[in-house]
């Protein structure tokens, strides 16, 4: 039988050489995986004392809406460029690859105090860092970080001051 592990593909040089890019997209193929996975991540302690979830485009939409579902709490989106209408707050960070920008709609951020993020793939924590850095300048609180995947020895987490809770660390 595969474990959620199996799922997890490895394509080397994608999207450039060098990088060994982990594809999670083989997860929601897997029903009784995606959902022990998606069962594991809404069950962690910090989520509980969470007004809402924040989800990073795009595989974190299709994680962070599975546990917003799963634990009952709303979700806003962190969105890339030229995504979303109406006020927005925008800022922009250095990828493992490269360099983007991220936005949050003014009026969803309003609504919640505080936040859990959620996003497939914890790799330098640059894009969680551009999130987290856009909710602490509007005075919000962070309680945690949840990924499906961390990649360890690239230390993403040493930039935050908040817990991360990776279901696979590799
Ligand atoms: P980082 O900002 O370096 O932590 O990169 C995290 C984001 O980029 C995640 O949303 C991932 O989807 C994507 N990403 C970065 N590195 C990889 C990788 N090696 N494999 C798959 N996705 C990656």
């Amino acid at each position: 039988m595969k474990k959620l592990e199996d799922l997890i593909l490895t394509y080397k040089d994608f999207p450039k050489k060098g990088i060994d890019f982990k594809d999670v997209l083989e997860i929601p193929q897997n029903p009784d995986i995606f959902q022990d996975l998606i069962l594991r991540m809404s069950s962690i302690q910090f989520l509980k004392n969470a007004e809402a979830i924040i989800s990073i485009d795009a595989r974190g939409f299709i994680f962070g809406s599975a546990v917003a579902l799963e634990s009952s709490k709303p979700m806003i989106v962190a969105r890339k460029p030229g995504k979303l209408p109406g006020q927005i707050l925008t800022r922009e960070y250095d990828l493992e690859y490269g360099k983007n920008s991220l936005s949050i709609q003014s009026n969803a951020l309003k609504k919640f105090n505080s936040f859990v993020i959620v996003d497939d793939l914890l790799a330098t924590g640059g894009t969680v860092n551009c999130v987290a850095r856009l909710l602490q300048d509007q005075r919000k609180e962070i309680l945690g970080l949840i990924t499906v995947v961390e990649l360890k020895k690239l230390k993403g987490r040493s930039k935050f001051d908040f817990p991360v809770n990776s279901i696979i660390s590799l």
